[in-house]
């Protein structure tokens, strides 16, 4: 049955361009977010205002959808099994499933062949010293579960640092402890995989985070070729083991000797993929759509050298000025309100 209909589980700026993707291939989208004129819905066909695990929210997605898809990893796993007995859910839920949890999703990454830091589960104080003393006694804390942008995440940089209560301070949840990776740079790498397995990879990207947010990726990253391969196998490896359609985005370290160690996985369009919609022949957002509508994958070629940059909170004041300049496209997420460390929307400037 051909595509015509994409239901989209979360209401962002993702969704947002998604839907704007697919209206210009002539698919309709119908987003489920309780929140009413989220920045997806501003540009989709409907919304459904409801809460993701709402049964009957779901059950309606299902039934004005030919195929879903979500924009944030967070959507319940429980809720894309149940919508999968009924319609095509693309991404696997599977990926949901490993990217929900950094325990799984090292463990994951690791058994595809994959360089990760060395990790340790932490579900106790006694688990974070004795992880701790196995580590040297620095490391990185984090949230096992809906951590994201650095948040829920405590650095021990010298084995001086007092460790005490700190398993309390994070909320007494389960905790991961990973080794401190001495990178020289980030990157990612944006790939996607077809219906018949077929894979494209995107450029990686060199990303600068500022208060553990994405604030800028610059194309081409600062890698050689031998490290780009190395990331490109590893997204393919990942997609083939999870049997992927549409979208991925990994992170990673750069070492000094350009070696590379996967961070995480998020299994959707990402935003250190943005600068592909003006520097590349199809973007993120089409070839998200293409893969989960079952069509041809797009031409993930860069014909240009950019930087991409995300306008966080009143960064919003400087849009007039980007707008006069040129060479520079801006994206604007429609939200109204912009909060500190608030996504409001990025620009690409293209570099020639
Ligand atoms: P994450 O939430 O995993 O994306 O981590 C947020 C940021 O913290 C990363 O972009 C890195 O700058 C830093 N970071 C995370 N994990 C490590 C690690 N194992 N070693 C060194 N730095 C890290």
């Amino acid at each position: 049955m051909s595509v015509r209909t994409i239901g989209i589980i979360g209401g962002g700026q993702l969704g947002r361009m998604l839907a704007m993707a697919a209206a210009r291939l002539n698919l309709r989208t119908v987003i489920l977010e309780p929140q009413a004129d989220c920045p997806a819905a501003q540009v989709a066909n409907a919304q459904i205002v409801a809460a993701y695990d709402d049964p009957d929210a779901l059950a309606e997605l299902a039934r004005v959808s030919d195929v879903v898809t979500y924009e944030f990893e967070n959507v319940p796993v429980s809720a894309a099994e149940a919508l999968a007995k009924t319609v095509p859910v693309y991404p696997p839920p599977r990926a949901l499933e490993v990217s929900q949890d950094r325990l799984v999703e090292k463990t994951f990454i690791r058994d595809c062949g994959i360089v990760t830091a060395d990790f340790a589960a932490v579900d106790s104080q006694a688990d974070l010293e004795a992880a701790l003393d196995r580590f040297g006694g620095v490391g990185v804390l984090k949230t096992r579960r809906l951590g994201y942008d650095g948040k829920g995440q405590r650095m021990f940089r010298s084995p001086a640092e007092s460790r005490e209560g700190t398993f309390e301070a994070l909320g007494g949840v389960p905790l991961i402890l990973e080794s401190l990776v001495p990178f020289e740079r980030e990157i990612s790498i944006i790939a996607a995989r077809d219906r018949d397995g077929t894979i494209a990879c995107y450029d990686p990207a060199e990303n600068v985070h500022l208060n553990g947010i994405l604030h800028t990726s610059i194309l081409p990253a600062g890698v050689n070729e031998a490290t780009a391969d190395q990331a490109r196998k590893a997204a393919r490896a990942i997609l083939d083991q999870l049997g992927y359609v549409g979208v991925i985005g990994v992170e990673f370290f750069v070492l000094q000797d350009g070696g590379l160690v996967a961070n995480e996985i998020a299994p959707r369009v990402h935003n250190s993929g943005h600068w592909t919609e003006a520097a590349c022949i199809v973007s993120q957002f089409e070839q998200h759509i293409r893969a989960v509508a079952g069509h041809v994958l797009g031409d993930p070629r860069r014909h240009s050298d950019c930087v991409m940059q995300n306008l966080i909170g009143d960064d919003i004041n400087d849009v007039p000025a980007w707008l006069a300049r040129p060479g520079v496209l801006v994206h604007l997420y429609g939200k109204t309100e912009a909060r500190p460390g608030r996504k409001m929307g990025h620009i690409t400037q293209i570099l020639d």
